[in-house]
């Protein structure tokens, strides 16, 4: 049954990583990741993570099933990131909430409920985007096609480009929004642009799903919600997709969640028994380590503002690493003006390198980036980022 089963294409990140492992030069850096590591290279564990799992050990509690849409502790924790304290739309009962494993399951489970809600949609993600977004939609069923975002020429957003596409779609169709830190290009709209796309999506009927993989990466917790506060004083309905990988450091533990905000309590709970035969049908009910984790840890005054800090340190080792870089190719010769790296937020930066330039940096100095010319600035640290910098100066001037 197997004879004509044909190879499927490799995934080309994590294809790099493979290269990335097998290169056996000891300068070797891998700017290809989504990951952050801290300045000795490491992925961090972060003490409020350790905190709360040595309090769990210690309860040693029993592993029943959990609840279809995860604990209440947690999912009440994550419409406080999302919406804040003891805000109308988690008070309300309006909102459902549920754990899903890891921003990809909630992106799967949002994806496959859409399809059931909005058969005929189509789905419009960002030109260009992270590249899972077409494949999951694409899965569930749906045509997926672009909006233009990112502008080569400003290292920008080209807003009125994407305004013009906005306004032209057919009401009920969705846009999948990066809410914070856009993956790959580190582009974000601005207040204002936000207020723009809450008042096309009222204006136009459409169906609003935010990604919202890195809250805390670019000002803070609350200044990237942005977007879900927008969109919350605005009235509409629409999906949120939080991951917990990053901001707290948990990727192979797969926490994220799914919110939906809907008109009313009543209509939150037809929705909830919807959403419920998506997850029993998929894998049941989600896994009970990591949700727990950041339950504890966002529910205990002390352990949350630890776990404030370190994200706030996260956040400021990225940023120290963009203005370094940008000083370092200056003090390198270089004549060409970097400055946007230092304006582009979150782990990422699309540099404008070349897959001609990238491939040379692999080539010749073992320096791993995505053919795109997308670096992780969360791979760079004290000791290599002089050995970086001097690599994309030689590069750039030939
Ligand atoms: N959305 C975006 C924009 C991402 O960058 C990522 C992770 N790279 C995800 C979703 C998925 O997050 P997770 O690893 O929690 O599934």
């Amino acid at each position: 049954i197997f004879a004509a089963v044909e190879m499927a294409p490799r995934d080309p990140i994590l294809g790099l990583n493979e290269a990335f492992a097998a290169d056996t030069r000891a300068e070797k850096v891998n700017l290809g990741v989504g990951v952050y590591y801290d300045d000795n290279g490491k992925i961090p564990l972060l003490a409020a993570v350790r905190a709360a799992e040595k309090a769990r050990l210690e309860a040693m509690p029993p592993r029943g099933y959990q609840p279809i849409e995860g604990p209440a502790a947690y999912n009440n924790a994550v419409q406080g990131l999302l919406f804040g304290k003891d805000s109308q739309l988690a008070t309300s009962g309006q909102t459902v909430t549920i754990e899903a494993l890891g921003g990809t399951g909630a992106l799967k489970v949002g994806a496959d409920y859409l399809k059931r809600l909005v058969p005929g949609a189509t789905v419009y993600i960002s030109d260009p985007s992270w590249e899972n977004h077409r494949a999951l939609f694409e899965s569930a069923g749906f045509p997926v096609e672009n909006y233009p975002y990112y502008d080569a020429a400003s290292r920008g957003v080209n807003f009125a480009a994407m305004k013009a596409k906005l306004d032209s779609l057919q009401p009920g169709s969705v846009i999948v929004l990066h809410a914070c830190c856009h993956n790959p290009t580190g582009a974000d709209l601005s207040d204002a642009q936000w207020d723009e796309v809450v008042a096309v999506c009222r204006e136009r009927g459409l169906i609003p799903f935010l990604d919202m993989a890195y809250q805390g990466f670019a000002e803070g917790i609350d200044a990237d919600a942005v977007a879900v506060r927008a969109l919350s004083s605005s009235g509409l309905q629409f999906f949120v997709s939080s991951s917990f990988s990053k901001s707290f450091s948990l990727y192979g533990e797969r926490v994220g969640a799914l919110s939906i905000v809907t008109a009313s309590k009543e209509e939150a709970g037809r929705v909830l028994s919807q959403v419920k035969r998506v997850i029993r049908t998929n894998y049941s009910n989600p896994p009970i380590h990591g949700g727990a984790i950041v339950a504890a840890v966002l529910s205990s005054p002390e352990l949350r503002q630890m776990w404030e800090d370190e994200l706030g340190g996260m956040r400021e080792r990225i940023r120290a690493m963009r203005t370094g870089l940008v000083d370092q190719l200056k003090a390198e010769g270089v004549a060409q003006d970097f400055s946007f790296v230092i304006k582009q937020r979150g782990m990422f930066s699309y540099t404008g390198l070349t897959a001609a330039q990238v491939e040379t940096l692999k080539a010749d100095f073992g320096i791993y980036a995505v053919s795109t010319g997308r670096i992780c600035l969360a791979a760079l640290n004290s000791k290599n980022i002089g050995y970086v910098a001097k690599a994309i100066a030689q590069v750039v001037k030939g």
